[in-house]
């Protein structure tokens, strides 16, 4: 959903996030700054200018020249309409007749080319006409993400996204709505990232802070939109325990660590879709959406549709009453009567996620359509639904069909008719490899971070 309204945008478990991102401190910065550091600093044009006062002008070029990733952030629109030419002129210029070796053209092209490219309309009107609906969905997915802080999650982001961005039209208006989805690091907050920034000591709808919350779908900073993706989701496992710290000067309190998600479920996913639906879609689009979410709140507004499993989340609410509830001595019998004389807006938080609003029931529905809607529903603790034939048994043939067109039968998960996960198949968010047996008790990581060693690495 939009920063506004999304409250929500990963489940209530989504979050996490502490920076050990290395932070430019103007006074502070040796002119000597060893190079290697520069790797992860993220620049702003405030920091810059203050850099270039205390040590020059030559001091920040060297700066820009070390670290070419820190100009994504300092470069103005007319920078980047530029870089878009220059970028479309070597794409045009490398792309063979018969577009046989798009793939290779991309990976020549690097990131920060690719991304450029969003901001030159006559290439994408170029590479709508000649190239195939799957070659512009492939291309339209890699100018839409930045890995830049998170590369090694960067091939299974483009396979999710790829799978999402099948309607040539949706995959249009993102880029001409210039969306970027940022792969946040797992050992990272999501506000630590200049992107989300202005998140930093914000909460969402239900009282969540931004700052630990491990996925957006739509925040525009000017006139560009950021979705935040996670890294551990794309890759499996946790977030860095650290994330869950308290942003010291700041009312951001420290919170318990929370874990990574059930296999294959998929937080990309859904923050794209939010994506999708707040800028990829027609007005006549969101309505179909918002009237199919309302007719569904309608249906199960009472008992007994109100414990039934209609919603793409199981029950709207589970028929047990809840542990802090039970606690104080009230029946499960007892606990419907209550819970059914309640509003939605007295209820809502014994909700499941997809009854919230018609954000977070279409992101969830598109979740089942794509396979990645696995796992138990965190407030409701019964079990999601998932599959396509999930989607197609209980909602109206019109939003099936608006799925069908947006998402073309992808899935990112390979599932079974009933929505298990298929025994061996490819999935997104795999479980963490178990750690190594053989090596003594003291050196095996802790269990939060079965991270490959390759993302370990960048701590
Ligand atoms: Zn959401």
């Amino acid at each position: 959903m939009s920063e506004r309204q999304h409250a929500r945008s990963t489940d209530p478990r989504g979050r996490a996030a502490q920076s050990h991102a290395v932070e430019v401190q103007p006074d502070a910065a040796a002119p000597a700054m060893a190079p290697p550091l520069l790797d992860t600093v993220r620049l702003t044009p405030d920091a810059l200018r203050t850099l270039q006062r205390t040590h020059g002008n030559r001091y920040v070029q060297r700066l820009l020249a070390s670290a070419p990733d820190v100009q994504r952030d300092v470069s103005s629109r007319t920078e980047r309409r530029r870089r878009g030419r220059r970028a479309a002129a070597g794409f045009e210029e490398e792309l063979a007749e018969d577009n046989s070796n798009l793939q290779e053209v991309m990976d020549m092209m690097g990131e920060i080319n690719l991304n450029a490219l969003r901001h030159n309309d006559d290439f994408c009107d170029g590479m709508q006409e000649r190239l195939s609906g799957e070659q512009f969905t492939l291309l339209a997915a890699a100018m839409i993400l930045n890995s830049s802080y998170a590369p090694a999650a960067r091939q299974e982001a483009l396979r999710v996204l790829t799978a999402q961005l099948g309607d040539p039209d949706v995959a249009r208006r993102m880029l001409d709505r210039d969306v970027e989805a940022v792969i946040v690091p797992r050992n990272q907050k999501m506000t630590d990232l200049d992107e989300f920034q202005s998140l930093r000591t914000r909460q969402t709808f239900d009282g969540r802070w931004w700052a630990h919350v491990r996925g957006v779908g739509n925040v525009r900073v000017g006139s560009r939109i950021y979705v935040a993706l996670a890294e551990e989701n794309l890759l499996g496992g946790a977030p860095d325990p650290g994330v869950f710290d308290a942003i010291p000067g700041t009312r951001v309190p420290a919170e318990t660590p929370q874990g990574g998600y059930t296999e294959g479920y998929s937080t990309t996913t859904h923050e794209l879709a939010h994506g999708i639906h707040q800028q990829g879609l027609s007005r006549q689009d969101e309505r179909l959406i918002e009237r199919a979410y309302e007719a569904k709140a309608e249906e199960t507004d009472d008992a007994p549709a109100l414990f039934e499993n209609h919603w793409v989340d199981g029950p709207r609410v589970s028929l047990i009453a809840p542990a802090d509830r039970a606690a104080t001595g009230e029946s499960d019998a007892q606990w419907q009567t209550h819970v059914d004389g309640l509003s939605h807006r007295q209820r809502k938080s014994f909700e499941c996620y997809a009854a919230q609003n018609d954000h977070e029931y279409f992101a969830q529905l598109s979740n089942a359509y794509l396979g990645a809607n696995t796992g138990l529903e965190p407030t409701t603790l019964q079990p999601r639904n998932n599959g396509r034939g999930w989607v197609e048994a209980n909602e109206s043939d019109d939003m099936l069909a608006l799925l069908d067109r947006i998402y073309r039968n992808q899935t990112v998960n390979e599932v079974e008719s009933s929505g298990e996960l298929t025994a061996g198949g490819r999935r997104t968010n795999p479980l963490p490899p178990p750690p190594p047996t053989t090596a003594p008790a003291a050196e095996v990581a802790p269990a939060p971070a079965a991270a490959p060693a390759a993302e370990t690495g960048e701590r």
